[in-house]
């Protein structure tokens, strides 16, 4: 196993951790456990919010799908993720969303750590839902629905027993392949796993519902009709100009919390409202500066899409469990002249030996 070397002469060499070094962390440290440190490290950066740097990501769409980047910098580091997202991917045999990143120190610009983010994401967008929800969703909430049981499913379910109590989840996807998998994954997590004929039937007694199907569209996941009184909704799928999930009529009686407004005013559900409908931004909540749920009856709505300051979060724990763990692998990155002009030279030197 390799050891971490924060000598700053030893920092040309930039820790990687693969996809392989990824999994391994999650089972040393145990997904939940590790589901519940990168929550509080999110928590912790959403509490500091005005020391971030902060931008819309930047997308860059195509008929197929988008490919973006998301930058952020609290000042002392800098972090960045590169994420794809391709509803028509699974039908094809790739993943929906795939992702790596990267944390560098501001002194001197030097990366600190790349990452793969694929695993990354699902397990630090399942502690952001799971952190919105601790201020927004009903008091000994117990059940949650689950619409769209793809890659993301199994970590939001795990996430909201891990942090909310949960002890119910109900399944619905369109494609029962995908419920059976879930199902099958969730076996023995001491979850009750209940699958569903239909979004209705799922969200039938669920204090919470999470929506996170992928389809390049405007599609109605839930109704108005299908929403009670009370009921708070995780909605993570609608994350692009032309892709939401709950119909209008949600909207406009929910109270709505998202994360960076300038960003979700472009791509989160409330794409759909007037730009000037308001929203409580979720740091302002955490800090008690905004309200969260003040009542049994209100409907309550975090309009997720994915900011950079939680991959930059859920980037600053994995770092922080490198040394410890051992998981990763030195990359030879950056060009290192013993002079730092002698760049040619080292070059020509490279020919000799
Ligand atoms: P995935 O393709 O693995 O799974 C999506 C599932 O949704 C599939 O099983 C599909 O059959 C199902 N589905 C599609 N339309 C449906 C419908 N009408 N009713 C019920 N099920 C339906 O995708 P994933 O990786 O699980 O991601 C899910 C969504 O979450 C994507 O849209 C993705 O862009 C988004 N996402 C958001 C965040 C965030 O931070 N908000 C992070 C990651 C992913």
């Amino acid at each position: 196993m390799s050891k971490i070397n924060l000598n700053p002469s030893a920092l040309a060499m930039v820790p990687f951790v693969s996809v392989a070094d990824m999994m391994k962390i999650v089972n040393t440290v145990g997904i939940k456990k590790m589901i519940r440190g990168i929550a509080e490290y999110i928590e912790a950066d959403f509490k500091r919010w005005p020391e971030f740097d902060k931008t819309p990501r930047v997308p860059s769409h195509s008929k197929e799908g988008v490919i973006e980047l998301m930058p952020t910098s609290d000042g002392e580091l800098y972090g960045f993720k590169y994420v794809n997202g391709h509803p028509a991917n699974m039908a094809r045999g790739f993943q929906t969303v795939t992702a790596f990143g990267l944390l560098a120190r501001v002194d001197n610009g030097y990366p600190v750590m790349l990452s793969e983010m694929t695993v990354l994401t699902a397990l630090r967008t399942a502690a952001t839902s799971a952190v919105a929800a601790k201020y927004l969703a009903p008091k000994n909430a117990k059940t949650m629905a689950m619409i769209g049981n793809g890659a993301q499913c199994e970590f939001q379910a795990l996430a909201f027993q891990e942090l909310l109590g949960i002890e119910t989840v109900r399944l619905y996807d369109i494609d029962p392949d995908a419920t059976s998998k879930a199902v099958r994954n969730l076996e023995a997590t001491g979850l009750n796993v209940v699958s569903c004929n239909s979004s209705q039937e799922a969200v039938t007694g669920a204090e919470i519902i999470t929506t996170c199907t992928a389809d390049k569209q405007c599609a109605t996941i839930l109704t108005d009709n299908m929403v009670g009184a009370g009921q708070h909704i995780n909605a993570i799928g609608g994350d692009c100009p032309g892709k939401t999930e709950l119909h209008k009529d949600i909207l406009l009686r929910a109270d709505i919390f998202v994360e960076f407004p300038e960003q979700t005013r472009i791509e989160g559900e409330i794409q759909q409202l007037d730009a000037d409908h308001p929203v409580t931004e979720l740091w302002e909540v955490m800090t008690g500066r905004a309200k969260g749920r003040t009542s049994d009856t209100q409907t309550t709505l975090f309009d997720s899409v994915g900011f950079a300051t939680e991959d930059f979060s859920a980037l600053r724990y994995v770092r922080d469990q490198l040394e410890a763990t051992g998981h990763f692998k030195n990359l030879d990155l950056l060009a290192d002249p013993d002079d730092p002009r002698d760049l040619f030279g080292m070059v020509n030197r490279a020919k000799e030996a």
